[in-house]
């Protein structure tokens, strides 16, 4: 018998195959289109149990499928696809109970006539899922710090077939290993996050030419230092792409607050000879969220990411570096600091907390690139990733045990790895950053 047989036997109707469009829709993610053996698209908690108790036993490795954005298609084994697990319900503390399946657009949606927000992501489209488990940055970093810190339960489905839930009183050191550890754990279904007010919100963009880069860089850190926590920013620095778009940097900024305020915030950035473009007004949190490109781009991205603790002149020279080569080189720099400091790095899994800022760093270049200009343009952007502290892995399209062991101090990795092995000695939810059970 084969495991799609299998599985049409233990949860009828739910599990496919090749030829379905359940399954083409289970495989693919942002990254590509893997080839697993069988999709399962589970209705119920019992029926993802059944799924993964049977795929388990068997020993077949287990990838879940949430939002779909994820950098990792994979092939053979099983995929739990979450789509049918979209429900999203807040109540009247604030507290939003989220589907495993849903996206953060649609949880925005929902809390923005509430005038409540959790911190999430930038993009509409990236899965609850994904995001949550392996940290969460985005607009409201400095407010609230991570999803993770937010987040007040998890219902997950674990490889043996058990259904828990956790929090910091019911299973707490799963539910450390969850904040931060990824999908090496189980299946979770079910996320209970506490919002916060998200309302009066001013934000928009600033942009500027290539004239003064170091000048843009320093300034933003400054601007960032001074700033109270309900200010948040990111800072691109974009390759020129064609003469319609000649890139530079460019500001996204939000402000809990009105446009005078951030017009006061922002006055050492919007003084700069090199500004282009002001473009700043209320804006709700939901409209804050981007749509996502419709797949990855067909180009290599040479670089990485980190966490910056400390964002020095010298830091912020080898940014100016990189971006300022032949290669074109994107860079992005996101505050941090504000709640997201004030978490201890021992309280979840995610222990970076004294960092300033997150940085990527990428050249692009072309499929066809030789090793030699792979290795000069990886070595440039290595430059600027050297003032960087550990990597965050939810935007890291990279694996293996070396990017698990960046992500972790040993002690983090360490403790994961205890947890991984009571919870899933067969490693069966490896399909990730993985955390290898502990000897
Ligand atoms: C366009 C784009 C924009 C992004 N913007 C941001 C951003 O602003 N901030 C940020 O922090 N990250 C961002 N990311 C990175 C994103 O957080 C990760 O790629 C994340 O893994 C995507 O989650 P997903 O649920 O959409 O993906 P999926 O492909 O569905 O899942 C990715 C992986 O997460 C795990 N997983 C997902 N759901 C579950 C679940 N319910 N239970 C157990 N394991 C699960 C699995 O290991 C799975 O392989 C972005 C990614 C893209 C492609």
């Amino acid at each position: 018998m084969s495991l799609l047989s299998d599985l049409s036997e233990r949860v009828p109707g739910r599990a496919h195959g090749p030829g379905a469009s359940e399954y083409d829709a289970g495989r693919t993610v942002f990254a590509g289109v893997g080839e697993p053996d069988a999709v399962v698209r589970p209705h119920t908690v019992d029926e993802v149990a059944a799924a993964v108790g049977l795929a388990a036993a068997a020993g077949m490795p287990i990838a879940v499928r949430s939002g779909g954005h994820g950098l990792l298609p994979v092939d053979g084994g099983l995929v739990v696809d979450l789509a049918e697990f979209t429900a999203i319900e807040v109540d009247a503390t604030g507290l939003v109970t989220v589907g495993g399946g849903a996206h953060w657009g649609d949880v925005a949606a929902v809390l923005g006539p509430h005038g409540l927000g959790v911190s999430s992501g930038d993009t509409r489209d990236v899965g609850v899922g994904g995001l949550a488990l392996g940290g969460g940055v985005g607009w409201l970093v400095r407010e609230q710090g991570l999803a993770i810190d937010a987040l007040r339960e998890v219902e997950l489905v674990t490889a043996a077939g058990e259904v828990l839930t956790l929090s910091e009183t019911s299973h707490p050191e799963l539910f450390w290993a969850v904040r931060g550890g990824g999908g090496n754990f189980g299946v979770a279904t079910r996320f209970v996050f506490q919002a916060i007010p998200a309302d009066g919100l001013v934000g928009g963009l600033v942009r500027f030419d290539r004239s003064d880069v170091p000048a843009v860089l320093r300034a933003w850190r400054d601007v960032m230092r001074a700033g109270p926590d309900e200010l948040n920013s990111s800072l691109m620095l974009l390759p020129p792409f064609g003469p319609e778009m000649p890139g530079g940097p460019q500001l996204g900024v939000a402000l809990k607050g009105d446009e005078s305020r951030l017009h006061e915030l922002l006055a050492p950035l919007l003084a700069l000879p090199s500004v282009v473009e002001v473009s700043l007004a209320p804006v709700a949190y939901s409209e804050l969220l981007e749509d996502a490109p419709p797949g990855r781009p067909p180009f290599l991205f040479v670089g990485g990411n980190g966490f910056v603790p400390d964002l020095s002149d010298a830091a912020l020279d080898a940014v100016a570096a990189a971006y300022a080569r032949e290669v074109p080189t994107m860079v992005l720099l996101r505050a941090l600091g504000g709640a997201f400091s004030r978490v201890a790095p021992d309280a979840t899994a995610i222990p970076h907390r004294d960092a300033e800022a997150l940085l990527i760093v990428n050249g692009v270049l072309a499929a066809d690139a030789s090793p030699e200009q792979l290795a000069a343009v990886k070595a440039g952007s290595d430059a600027a990733l050297a003032f960087t502290s550990g990597t965050y892995g939810n935007f890291s399209a990279e694996y293996g045990p070396e990017v698990t062991a960046s992500m972790y101090p040993p002690a983090t990795l360490e403790r994961l790895r205890r947890i991984k092995r009571q919870v899933d000695p067969g490693n069966v939810f490896r399909r990730n950053h993985n955390i290898a059970p502990a000897d």
